[in-house]
């Protein structure tokens, strides 16, 4: 990692509206009444999800989850929803996908890659978490990473690619979660398009949420493909940014003993 001077922000916790998708399942399980027969026949599945959502005035940004307004199986209904329109958008491309053997089933691979795999983390909910107590009362500095993220931009859905540094100042009181799980959590933010600014921001409300420790600390090194791939294609340009909370933000000494421990990997 380049020895550079991280920038520092503070950014303020942001309040999002839990329960919202916590009374969504309650909706959910009402609209399905109606949904399931014949009053929304030849809707989109996509529009009946959206209704849901709507209803109960939640936000379905690119990177917000939205599981909870999701029935069990309709996922299998949206890869095919998306496959029809992508086959769409590969005929205004003019690709002949009837006698090019090798886009044939692009559509619906495609489909298949955002809903299922790269875009997972908007339509499945967060992974359980098995919390257990800070029994010998830790209190020390902890460091999880690097963690491999890939992701993709919200602008133009080019890859992201790079790598995660947590660092947790737990309390006496703080739950902890198994090392594996900060890996996990973070593939769940990451598996849906993304800026990398506000990811950051994400993963570190949902840990100081989870752990309620005294501070957290994240630093997100990234490769974008948006600036690669495209547009001034410099092959170089990284993105770096962090996320100092509480004692990372207090402390600077805590602070520089968290990114000096980054520089040494
Ligand atoms: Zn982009």
């Amino acid at each position: 990692m380049p020895n550079k001077k991280l920038p520092t922000k503070k950014v303020a916790t942001k309040s999002v509206t839990k329960t919202a998708a916590k009374t969504a399942t309650k909706a959910i399980a009402a609209t399905a009444k109606v949904t399931s027969k014949n009053a929304d026949a030849g809707t989109p599945l996509s529009v009946i999800i959206r209704r849901r959502i709507e209803a109960q005035k939640a936000r379905f940004h690119a990177n917000d989850n939205i599981a909870a307004f999701i029935q069990p199986g309709e996922l299998e209904g949206l890869v095919d929803e998306v496959a029809e329109k992508m086959q769409g958008v590969l005929e205004s491309l003019v690709i002949d996908t009837q006698s090019d053997h090798n886009t044939k089933n692009t559509s619906q691979r495609v489909a298949k890659m955002f809903v299922r795999e790269v875009f997972n983390g908007r339509y499945v909910e967060q992974p359980t978490l098995t919390k257990f107590p800070n029994v010998s009362r830790l209190n020390e500095l902890m460091i999880v990473g690097p963690i491999t993220i890939r992701s993709a931009c919200s602008h133009h859905l080019c890859p992201i690619m790079g790598r995660v540094w947590i660092g947790v100042l737990p309390s006496k009181e703080s739950a902890l979660i198994g090392l594996s799980k900060y890996a996990r959590l973070t593939e769940w933010v990451m598996c849906r398009p993304q800026i990398q600014e506000e990811a950051v921001v994400e993963l570190a409300d949902m840990l100081e949420k989870k752990i309620k420790p005294i501070g957290v600390a994240i630093v997100m090194d990234a490769d974008h493909f948006c600036m690669q791939w495209r547009g001034v294609k410099d092959r170089d340009s990284k993105m770096v940014n962090s996320v100092m909370r509480g004692a990372f933000l207090k402390d600077p000494n805590l602070r520089r003993e968290f990114l000096s421990l980054l520089e040494k990997r």
